[in-house]
């Protein structure tokens, strides 16, 4: 069988010519359908994990140390197991694998000396989690047999890239690439950690437009709607002591008068957690159209109240909705660049990739990537 594996194979045997036989892991990329900046707020998310993925190999090296080569950066770094207690972040795509492996040591597994070598099919940077991917296809290999919860896996995921690469991000990225499953998108209640998987209508397809730009500003722009939020909930806890989170905020509260900026944050979390509800409603009636109406609303939020779009990323969202077959598209992951998702009719996906193509490539000179996702399983070894 020719395939990612066998292919990984070859190169694993010659970047490691003296290691026993790999073994190898696969956790996938996800495609939030919507709820975005709810997870750090405790609210409702809908993602499907898809299948590009995160691939690792491994294999014992008999040292004291890992070996990792990404042949994505065409880069690697050797680090000691001794070492892991005091490792400080390099700024660099080294610190996921890096942030897992300290997070491992400190979960008190026992670590062997491995050989890891990655390679991943999810475009990077763009809004498809490529980072939690990585996160929890490295534990995985690192994990070596080792038992562990799943639900531990994706929290030491999350601490990783919270504390070590230090990006505040939420739970849902290494939620769906551990708990995706074939078919379904997963409707996940991120303070219970409660969640529902949720087919899609058979009519529908869900197509990622990659709009091929990240923006430097993305990154502080994210910790300072991280931080508004967290202003926001304090002014709201004054007065309301039973809320603790944004999660437990309503419409009202908001309407009391603050009139100042992160009520607007607040605005966009509150309305994006009752979109969810009823996007995930819609989906089960397959009201196709309906769920259209919440994608399209949800990215008016994220585009206004939350303020995390960008002109290319506008640009795509209001070209796909001139388009036949379309029924709703949006900015998906954390904002300034990256993908929308499109909610099309089946049949309409051919033509929808031609135009959307041809308007992007006139109005910015850009070829974007068009991806048809299909709800995928979560991570797990290759047989
Ligand atoms: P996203 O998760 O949306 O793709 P992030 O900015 O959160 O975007 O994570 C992207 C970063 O993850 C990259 O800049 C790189 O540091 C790391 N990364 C992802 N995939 C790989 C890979 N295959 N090899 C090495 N590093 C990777
Ligand atoms: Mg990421």
């Amino acid at each position: 069988m020719v395939g990612p594996k066998t292919e990984l194979e070859a190169k694993f045997r010659a970047r490691y010519p003296a290691a026993p036989p790999p073994r190898f892991f696969r956790a996938p990329g996800r495609i939030n359908l919507i709820g975005d900046h709810t997870d750090y707020n405790e609210g409702l998310v809908m993602p499907m994990a898809i299948e590009s993925a995160c691939y690792v190999g491994v294999a014992d090296n008999g040292l004291d140390a890992f070996r990792v080569f990404s042949e994505d950066m065409q880069d690697g770094v050797e680090f000691r197991i001794a070492d892991l207690d005091a490792a400080k972040p390099r700024r660099n795509w080294t610190d996921y694998v890096i942030g897992v492996a300290a997070e491992l040591k400190r979960a008190g597994v026992p670590l062997k000396g491995r050989d890891l070598l990655i390679e991943s099919t999810i475009p990077v940077g763009a809004g498809l989690s490529s980072s939690a991917a990585l996160e929890v296809a490295s534990t995985l290999a690192m994990l070596g047999g080792s038992r562990m919860e799943p639900l531990e896996v994706v929290h030491l995921c999350q601490r990783a890239e919270n504390d070590f690469v230090g990006v505040p991000c939420g739970i849902m990225d290494q939620f769906t690439s551990v708990f995706g499953r074939a078919g379904v998108a997963i409707k996940l209640d991120c303070r219970s950690l409660e969640y529902e998987p949720v087919p899609l209508p058979r009519k529908v397809a869900i197509v990622a437009v990659n709009s091929m730009v990240k923006h430097e500003l993305g990154a502080s722009v994210y910790r300072e709607r991280v931080n508004e939020c967290k202003a926001v909930l304090q002014a709201i806890t004054e007065k309301h002591p039973e809320v603790t989170s944004l999660r437990d905020v309503t419409a009202d509260m908001l309407a009391e008068g603050y009139n100042w900026v992160p009520v607007k944050r607040a605005r966009h979390v509150v309305s994006e957690n009752m979109r969810v509800q009823a996007f995930a409603n819609a989906c089960r009636a397959g009201s196709i159209q309906s769920m259209g109406v919440y994608f399209t609303q949800s990215h008016r939020s994220l585009q206004h109240d939350y303020e995390v779009s960008c002109p290319e990323i506008d640009f795509l969202v209001d070209s796909a909705l001139t388009q036949n077959g379309c029924f709703g598209a949006r900015l998906t992951g954390g904002g300034f660049g990256g993908c929308t998702v499109n909610l099309l009719n089946r049949d309409a996906v051919p033509d929808f990739r031609t135009r959307i193509r041809e308007a992007y490539r006139y109005s910015y000179g850009i070829d974007p990537q068009v991806l048809l996702c299909e709800p995928g399983n979560g991570a797990s070894m290759l047989a």
